[in-house]
């Protein structure tokens, strides 16, 4: 039957795309339902475009602190704010073009629409209700349409969108999602960020360098609430050096607006009310799944906490239903998406040794200035976890490489189990941390003791040399500090 696949994958976002290519791959008849945009919310709304935006904002401030580094700028930098949307516009465009060109190369079947599941096995795809993204790359010419199409297996990949606070709800004028944070058409003059975790912080860093008067918004006692609360305090810092206002242990307990400004009523941690004008907000208070209208409740597919309950292969309590990404739950990161849609894949093919996956060992990357890495255990979560630790510590101060880069503040952390030498977890701030903390996520994945790392041997000068200096400090013998 035309319409009949071994699996179908609702949702094209790198859970769900690359769910096809591995499912592909392996052989099997493969469809990918998408109702508006390719390669989801990462490449068109999230990692990569704000990506872009950051990269803008890293060469203005390199271009304003020219002078450190013995150059001369004639005439002043100024960012030309519709340029800059548009290259990260391009980008996105570039990006789920590059998602059309890969399924069409693996002989993947893309079906636009909207996709419900009507039984295990059977989905049904209606008109799609999203208008799609400007720009959207050309579709396929052979992409299919409305109808009813079976599988052996459905991976739902549906992804997650904004979460709001009841009585703060954005509304894409004044207070804006990521969405609108994405696509200012004027540089506001002040800016409320409602939530610091990792997108509300990056939008924070992005506006404040755009010289954005920028004030964050956090109910928790510390920015970035996830990370180790050491490197959460050495970014603070960094923050408040370039101006950034931060309240901590702090609500917005109502917003009202004005013709082009909201005024939020704060309550502050010592309990008192304050208010806070700005022309824009941005509400960063997380992401939900997109779990509404996919056939869940008709099937009993079970859900908690606005998820899809799955087991460590992406399997739902449904036989042939599974659920990666986003809409499986934290953490909510591409990477997590990508590598859960193997595991599903394979295990559906019946591959052997497919391990479960490790939520552990999965890292965390904010792209902020100063970048914030991390994985593993913070030493406060190791220690609640009974364990006796070992800390070793190294600053950027003391390494060349971050000196000659003019990058010299940041701190790169180790946690170690005493006893049995054993990474638990490394947490890094400052610069390219981002693009260093996959060492240390492949040296926890090979369970890798504290002996092993010193006798690696780390090339100088790099900011990787301050990795080794790290684990060195956990034992005393830091060379370089
Ligand atoms: C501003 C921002 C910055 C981010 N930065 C990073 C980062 O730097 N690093 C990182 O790892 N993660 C980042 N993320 C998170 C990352 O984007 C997500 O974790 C990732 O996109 C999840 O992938 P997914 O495949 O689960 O879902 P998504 O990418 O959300 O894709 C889901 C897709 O399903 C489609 N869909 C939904 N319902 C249906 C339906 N019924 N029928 C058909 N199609 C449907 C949607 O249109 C969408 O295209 C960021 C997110 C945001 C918002």
């Amino acid at each position: 039957m035309a319409n009949a696949y071994d699996v179908i994958i609702i949702g094209s976002g790198p859970g769900g795309y690359i769910a096809a290519i591995r499912a592909a791959q392996l052989g099997l008849k493969t469809a990918i339902v998408e109702r508006e945009h390719l390669a989801g919310i990462c490449s068109n709304w999230g990692c990569i475009p704000t990506k872009a935006l950051l990269r803008s904002a890293e060469i203005l401030h390199f271009a304003e602190h020219a002078k450190n580094y013995g150059l001369t700028l004639e005439g002043t930098v100024k960012p030309d704010l519709k340029a800059v949307v548009g290259r990260s516009r391009g980008i996105a465009e570039r990006m789920n073009g590059g998602v059309g060109f890969l399924m069409k190369k693996n002989k993947v079947d893309i079906i636009w629409g909207e996709a419900k599941l009507t039984k295990a096995n059977e989905i049904v795809v209606t008109k799609t209700t999203k208008p799609p993204m400007q720009p959207q790359a050309p579709l396929p010419k052979n992409a299919l349409g409305e109808g009813t199409y079976t599988a052996k297996h459905i991976v739902i990949a549906t992804g997650a969108r904004p979460r709001a606070l009841p009585g703060i709800e954005p509304d894409g004028k004044l207070i804006w999602t990521y969405f609108e944070a994405l696509v200012p058409q004027e540089m506001p003059k002040s800016l409320l960020v409602m939530g610091s975790g990792a997108i509300g912080i990056e939008f924070a860093s992005f506006y404040r360098t755009m010289g954005v008067d920028v004030t964050v918004v956090e109910v928790l006692p510390q920015v970035m609430p996830v990370e180790d609360a050491e490197i959460s305090a050495f970014a603070k810092k960094q923050f408040d050096k370039q101006g950034m206002k931060i309240l901590l242990e702090a609500k917005v307990t109502k917003v009202e607006k004005a013709a082009n400004s909201i005024t939020a009523h704060v309550q502050t941690k010592d309990g008192k009310m304050q208010t806070i004008t700005a022309d824009r907000m941005i509400s960063a208070v997380g992401v939900q799944g997109n779990i509404e209208n996919i056939g869940l409740e008709a099937l009993g597919i079970k859900t908690e906490r606005g998820c899809i309950v799955i087991d460590g292969y992406g399997k739902t309590n449904v036989p042939g239903v599974y659920a990666i990404g986003d809409v499986a739950g934290p953490p909510m990161l591409a990477h997590k998406a990508e590598h859960e849609a193997v595991i599903c894949i394979e295990k559906i093919a019946g591959l052997p040794n497919v391990h479960a996956m490790d939520k552990l060992k999965i890292p965390g990357c904010t792209y902020c200035n100063p970048q914030v890495a991390s994985v593993g255990l913070t030493e406060a979560k190791a220690k609640e976890a009974g364990f006796e630790v070992r800390v070793g510590r190294f600053p950027f101060v003391a390494n060349g490489k971050a000196i000659a880069l003019g990058e010299d503040q940041g701190m790169v952390k180790t946690v170690f189990d005493k006893k049995t030498g054993q990474l638990l977890g490394a947490h890094m701030v400052g610069a390219e941390v981002t693009e260093l903390i996959q060492g240390f996520v492949v040296a926890m994945n090979l369970e890798t003791t504290e002996e092993e790392l010193m006798h690696t041997i780390f090339p100088h000068p790099t900011l990787s040399e301050m990795m080794k200096e790290s684990v060195l400090d956990a034992y005393g013998r830091a060379l370089n500090a």
